[in-house]
């Protein structure tokens, strides 16, 4: 494979003020009127059914909104630009939603998809997350996947094809954007039913794409890679992840005349693809802001006073899905050694855990779960002093208006991830640090680690070391601190996800005109 040219011509990446307007108007330059299809395995918002609220009265239904950084980026961009969305649906409620805010000038329509065939959705979320998730994880021992569930994959990745195509027909979109793992197989199944000429179909891969002898666990990879191969633009979280997949391109097709690997491209038959890394960002201003936000401080100290914690302790924060790639295990040897070595931290550092569930009904997720339990129990049981003790673990969801304020009174993040695409936690982590020296710990698997060169790094396999990291960073000046944030807040600013979404319009665009 010819290697990588880190020198190549990027899209817009020009320092502008990105926010979601600018990316509107980004959109419109490239694309007119035409609209934005956007389609993600999960969708954007909660439905909640009317409620009785006494005899003769019932509220109206309402929609609210799931964490996750990148999906509320992505659903405040159409509510600039309008367009549509297709996801699976994951609540009650009806087929098709319209869906605006107040101050924002568009809305768009969210179609929900239920597959017919339940046994297919089952097929499709273990293939997806019992062997993909895994394996794209590095991590074959979890795999759980049953012989078969690709039947499912497919014919959930077709169900949104032909989805895809009706309303696109319809519509006219101008650009169909497909997100992540469990879609791959989209533009493959979409290819031969959309009017000629079709839309740019681009793809973002968000997770990390593995080592090749990963990958070759994966029977049917070349059937995936295949599919990747019929989108027109595909975009990875960062440098690595993109060369990993053009090796696995030039890997397994090397010997294909229909395929030639390029730095930044692969051509099939007569189509190029663009393959590009764009490193997702976050909204850097609005944690800024509801960080400092005086109701959310006063709800935060609330929240740490109803865990038993005082808001003056000397705080360490990780806030993670409870899934195996967290590192919840390595977080506690970390601290174990911690404790070990530094006996003086005893009874002067706790860690607030918040650890939402996720997959609970998956057998790998639940006996991790209850794992990561017992180990936190264990590990207070052995450290507790009086009535104080190391880890507070709260298993369920806390809201960006009190995550914001509670990273601002935290002196450390401490992020363990053993495989992470990126990690927007590290990155809200910094941008609640205005003037302020908490210190980010973060794991060199994440794909943040591999942008913020400038953080302080530690390594979940090498708990020792990470240690004495940790024991290091924490009693640095403030003045040491507050310089390293500084830096590295420009650049979580001029990352940010406005920009993300900004360069990935223009590098479809700028792909459309080279010619597909
Ligand atoms: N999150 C949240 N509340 C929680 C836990 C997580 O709002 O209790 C959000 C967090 O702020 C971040 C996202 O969920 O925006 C997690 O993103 P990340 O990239 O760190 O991990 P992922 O879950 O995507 O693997």
């Amino acid at each position: 494979m010819t290697s990588p040219d880190r020198t190549r011509s990027k899209p817009d990446n020009s320092p502008r003020n990105w926010n979601a307007l600018t990316v509107s108007e980004c959109f419109r330059k490239h694309f007119g009127t035409k609209k934005l299809l956007v389609a993600t395995h999960r969708e954007p918002v909660i439905y909640q059914p009317s409620q009785s609220e006494g005899p003769s009265r019932k509220s109206p239904p309402k929609l609210r909104y799931p964490a996750g950084g990148v999906s509320q980026s992505l659903h405040r961009l159409l509510l600039q630009t309008g367009g549509d969305w297709i996801s699976l649906q994951n609540s009650p409620g009806p087929p098709t939603l319209s869906i605006s805010l107040p101050g924002f000038p568009a809305s768009y329509t969210l179609y929900r998809l239920s597959p017919k065939d339940p046994s297919r959705q089952e097929e499709y979320q273990r293939f997806s997350n019992d062997l993909l998730w895994p394996l794209f994880h590095e991590e074959p021992g979890r795999v759980g996947a049953r012989p078969g569930d690709f039947t499912g994959y497919e014919a959930v990745n077709r169900l949104f094809a032909e989805h895809i195509s009706r309303v696109a027909k319809d519509h006219g979109n101008g650009v169909l954007w497909i997100h992540d793992y469990q879609l791959s197989l989209v533009a493959k199944e979409l290819r031969s039913l959309l009017s000629f000429p079709p839309p740019p179909i681009a793809f973002f891969w968000h997770i990390p794409w593995p080592r090749q002898e990963f990958l070759t666990h994966l029977p049917e990879r070349r059937v995936l890679l295949d599919g990747l191969l019929d989108y027109d633009f595909l975009g990875f979280q960062t440098a690595l992840y993109r060369e990993r997949f053009l090796e696995s391109v030039e890997r397994e097709f090397g010997t294909d005349p229909r395929i030639s690997v390029f730095p930044d491209s692969v051509v099939k038959g007569n189509r190029r693809i663009h393959v590009g890394d764009y490193p997702i960002g976050v909204d850097p201003g609005r944690f800024e802001s509801l960080s400092l936000d005086q109701k959310g401080q006063a709800e935060a100290r609330t929240f740490l006073c109803e865990q038993g914690i005082s808001p003056d302790e000397v705080l360490l924060i990780s806030v993670d899905r409870m899934d195996y790639t967290k590192g919840f295990l390595k977080r506690l040897q970390i601290l174990e050694s911690l404790f070990q070595t530094y006996p003086e931290k005893v009874g002067r550092i706790r860690l607030l855990q918040i650890a939402p569930l996720t997959r609970s009904g998956h057998p790998t997720y639940q006996s991790y779960q209850k794992k990561v339990r017992e180990a936190v129990t264990t590990f207070n049981e052995r450290w507790k002093t009086g009535r104080w003790f190391p880890v507070v673990s709260i298993e369920r969801t806390v809201e960006h208006r009190i995550l914001a304020p509670l990273y601002r009174l935290a002196a450390g993040a401490l992020v363990t991830s053993t495989n992470d695409g990126m990690n927007l936690v590290a990155k809200e982590y910094l941008a609640a640090q205005k003037d302020e020296g908490g210190t980010l710990f973060l794991s060199r698997y994440t794909g943040a680690a591999q942008g913020l060169k400038e953080a302080v790094l530690i390594d979940p396999f090498d708990p020792a070391t990470s240690a004495a990291i940790l024991d290091r960073s924490l009693a640095e000046p403030a003045s040491i601190r507050k310089g390293r944030n500084k830096i590295l807040r420009e650049q979580i600013s001029r990352n940010n996800i406005f920009q993300w979404m900004g360069s990935i319009v223009t590098g479809i665009r700028e792909a459309e005109k080279r010619g597909r």
